[in-house]
């Protein structure tokens, strides 16, 4: 019998043109990792696709899973058989029973080398034949029928496929750099997360919760969402910052419509720092312009403007229910619409500043000591450390170990 096979595309990774092997290794490796609760018999290249073949029945779930990994175009379950066009006709008419409901189809064969007797042409007209003779009330369509049969020749082997599914597109997590990204338990920031893995950066995400003035809820959900990511996404480190005292302190010191925004000069002044141990060359955020009061333009300059850093916001020009569209489809939203106090909720003034001046900010930062406090927060910053093929911890951090505490690793919590 046939055997059940994943033919990966990938359609970015093919326009990298002689960086393309570099490429296509990264995305081999993070299926493979992907895949590590399946019985994967082997992951490989072949003629423009990856192919991935199961030592048990698994395909059908694993292409699931599949679809998930950025850098993959698409997912494509077919059957593998060797050159008999017996075997290969029938695979086709199992392939084309199981691609729902259709009227029209056509047969699309390629052959990847020529010493097969039989042409394109041949082929498409030999299976074609038999696809009609399976489905007699069905009709043969040449311009955009409902399916299409695929049959890839290449070499002894022949794949055959109608079902073919969307993957979330992208390039391949790790071929792009590093970035830190500040990743609230809210909506919006798991979303830019994700965003930014798809475009094939490694994110290290940094929380700052408000522990210990508030309870450390938001600390569980982040990690949820972590888990929630993968494993088409995954995440090697999350930062965890405990701000609430820091957070209380500014209460005291600074004009109460300048809180946030002196918070969040902390924040990104923190990550900046991460960034620079791990060797991160950007800050992402989940911000989108207007969507709440301190994300007004000037607001925004008022923040960015304490760092050196670039800061992306991938969310930047997004609608709320796209946001959530999207929270949904990758898993997070559920997690995010938990209510859990973090520093956003701490210390929020009555009426917070909208459209900051420029000097008001910069006399409010001068009223602490935030070199200090900087420099604080990083020495209690905490780390946990979860399964991911494409992280490299830095090396630094390694021989500086006693700057960041490493917190018990998270296992389960009600
Ligand atoms: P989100 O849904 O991502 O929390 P939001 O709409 O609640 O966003 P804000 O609370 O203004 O917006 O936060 C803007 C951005 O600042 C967030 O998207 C996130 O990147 C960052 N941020 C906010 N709170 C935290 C936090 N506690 N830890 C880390 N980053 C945070
Ligand atoms: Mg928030």
């Amino acid at each position: 019998m046939a055997a059940r096979v994943c033919l990966v595309h990938y359609h970015e990774v093919g326009l990298k043109g002689k960086n393309r092997a570099h490429f296509e290794h990264i995305l081999m490796d993070n299926i493979k990792a992907a895949l590590a609760a399946f019985s994967v018999n082997a992951v490989s290249r072949i003629s423009g696709y990856i192919l991935v073949t199961f030592n048990e029945h698994q395909a059908d779930e694993a292409a699931r899973v599949i679809r998930t990994v950025p850098g993959v175009a698409r997912v494509s379950l077919a059957y593998h058989t060797n050159r008999d066009p017996q075997e290969y006709c029938a695979a086709a008419v199992k392939a084309l029973r199981e691609f729902g409901s259709f009227d029209s189809f056509k047969v699309h064969a390629k052959r990847s080398n020529t010493d097969y007797e039989l042409t394109s042409i041949d082929i498409n007209r030999q299976v074609g034949e038999v696809l009609c003779e399976a489905f007699p009330d069905k009709k043969v369509q040449m311009h955009d029928p409902d399916a299409m049969v695929h049959v890839l020749v290449v070499q002894g082997s022949v794949y055959v496929y109608a079902r073919s599914e969307r993957g979330v597109g992208g390039l391949p997590v790790g071929s792009a750099g590093k970035v830190v990204t500040l990743l609230s338990s809210g909506i919006d920031s798991p979303v830019a997360t994700w965003m930014l893995a798809r475009r094939g950066a490694v994110c290290v995400p940094v929380h700052f919760s408000g522990r210990p003035q508030t309870p450390d809820t938001s600390e569980y959900l982040v990690q949820d969402i972590i888990r929630a990511l993968e494993p088409g996404v995954q995440i090697g480190r999350l930062y965890v910052v405990p701000f609430g005292d820091c957070q209380r302190e500014i209460s005291v010191t600074c004009p109460s419509n300048l809180r946030v925004i002196m918070y969040r000069r902390i924040m990104y002044s923190v990550a900046e720092r991460i960034a620079h141990i791990e060797g991160a060359k950007a800050i992402v955020t989940g911000e989108s312009l207007g969507q709440v009061a301190s994300q007004t333009l000037e607001n925004i300059m008022a923040v960015n403007e304490a760092v050196k850093i670039p800061v992306f916001r991938p969310l930047i020009g997004s609608d709320k229910q796209e946001i959530i569209a999207r929270a949904e489809e990758i898993g997070t939203f559920d997690i995010s619409t938990e209510a859990a106090p973090d520093c956003c909720t701490l210390f929020m003034p009555r009426r917070p500043e909208t459209h900051a001046k420029l000097d008001a900010v910069h006399e409010a930062w001068e009223l602490f000591d935030h070199e200090e406090m900087i420099e604080r927060l990083l020495k209690q910053t905490e780390y946990i450390d979860f399964e991911s093929n494409t992280y490299k911890a830095p090396k630094t951090l390694k021989r500086k170990h006693s700057e960041l505490a490493p917190r018990e690793i998270y296992q389960d919590h009600e």
